[in-house]
């Protein structure tokens, strides 16, 4: 990961220097590109480091969603400069400006060369968000900086200036389209989406075929990071003994986890009182006042703690 990060800096350096002396802005976006990498790497790199630190009082799941925030900042920061390679095209589209053809071959030869290495080493890294993402600038890289070898010819041998601000346009859009795929799945896990391998229908089967279990609501399956899943949800039991439930409980988060990935579950388990007799639905309020009174003052009709409280005026404490 360092030596990428290293090689992916030279490139970096090689292409803004060849793009400032050549005038080529096909260069200059392929600089761009490429500095999107370094940046892809160095969150890659932050956000792994981030997932190692363990939870605490202050965030209890850890810190395993940096990899998320890190992938969205990566994907605006494509986006923005997607618009500036955009921009700067159109106005030479409108005015071409002289390219030296021999400064932009030898550089872009250069990044080409450099990338085709990085990718070889990067393969095979794990599937995170993060480093799919940096793979996939740099696999891109290697298609459009071979693309400015060939526009750099063709400035040489006809003298054609029009293909520069062509080629950025489509380097650009190599580059949104990329973006589009991290900001696409990274919305989805920052909207508590279910995740893409996951098919929500499966995972209520697989609960509802289990022995005591009648019913399952409220089931909500998210990812805390693109590699960790948690779920949560309401079963509702027959009637059988406490150890029974809990046996159900550990049985499920086993089946959940070896056959869905699933490796935090909280499940709530119902028999006597299941949600389908209380209100529980978007926005409302989980345990209506209702149900509590009704469930304390059954265990201790002497007045539970959740029982109301005294009407003014009859109440002897006299507040
Ligand atoms: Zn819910
Ligand atoms: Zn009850
Ligand atoms: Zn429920």
């Amino acid at each position: 990961m360092k030596k990428a990060l290293f090689l992916t800096f030279v490139i970096l350096a090689v292409e803004f220097a060849g793009g400032l002396l050549s005038h080529s802005l096909a260069v200059l976006a392929d600089a761009g590109h490429v500095l999107t990498d370094v940046f892809a790497l160095g969150l890659a790199w932050f956000a792994v480091e981030q997932a190692k630190r363990p939870a605490d009082q202050r965030r209890s799941y850890g810190y395993q969603r940096v990899s998320i925030l890190a992938a969205l900042v990566n994907a605006v920061t494509l986006i923005v400069i997607v618009i500036a390679i955009a921009v700067e095209a159109v106005r030479r589209l409108g005015h071409p400006e002289p390219v030296q053809g021999g400064v932009v071959i030898v550089s872009a030869l250069i990044a080409t060369a450099i990338n085709a290495y990085v990718v070889l080493g990067l393969r095979g890294h794990g599937k995170s968000l993060n480093l799919r993402a940096a793979l996939l600038h740099v696999t891109s890289d290697i298609g459009s900086s071979a693309g400015v070898v060939v526009a750099g010819a063709i400035i040489l041998l006809t003298g054609w200036l029009y293909i520069d601000p062509i080629l950025s346009l489509g380097i650009a859009a190599l580059i949104a389209y990329g973006a589009w795929g991290i900001v696409h799945e990274t919305v989805n896990l920052l909207l508590e989406g279910t995740p893409s391998d996951i098919n929500l229908g499966d995972v209520t089967g697989e609960i509802a075929a289990t022995e005591h279990v009648t019913g399952v609501h409220d089931l909500h399956v998210w990812a805390l990071s693109s590699e960790a899943m948690a779920l949560s949800a309401h079963i509702v039991l027959e009637e059988c003994p406490l150890g029974d439930a809990e046996h159900v409980v550990r049985d499920l988060e086993t089946r959940l986890c070896s056959r869905f990935a699933i490796g935090h579950t909280t499940i709530q388990v119902e028999s006597c009182h299941p949600c389908g007799e209380i209100h529980h639905g978007g926005g409302e309020h989980n345990h209506p006042h209702e149900h509590v009174v009704v469930t304390s003052s059954a265990v201790s009709p002497s007045g539970g703690r959740a029982a109301p409280p005294p009407a003014a005026g009859s109440s002897s404490r006299g507040r």
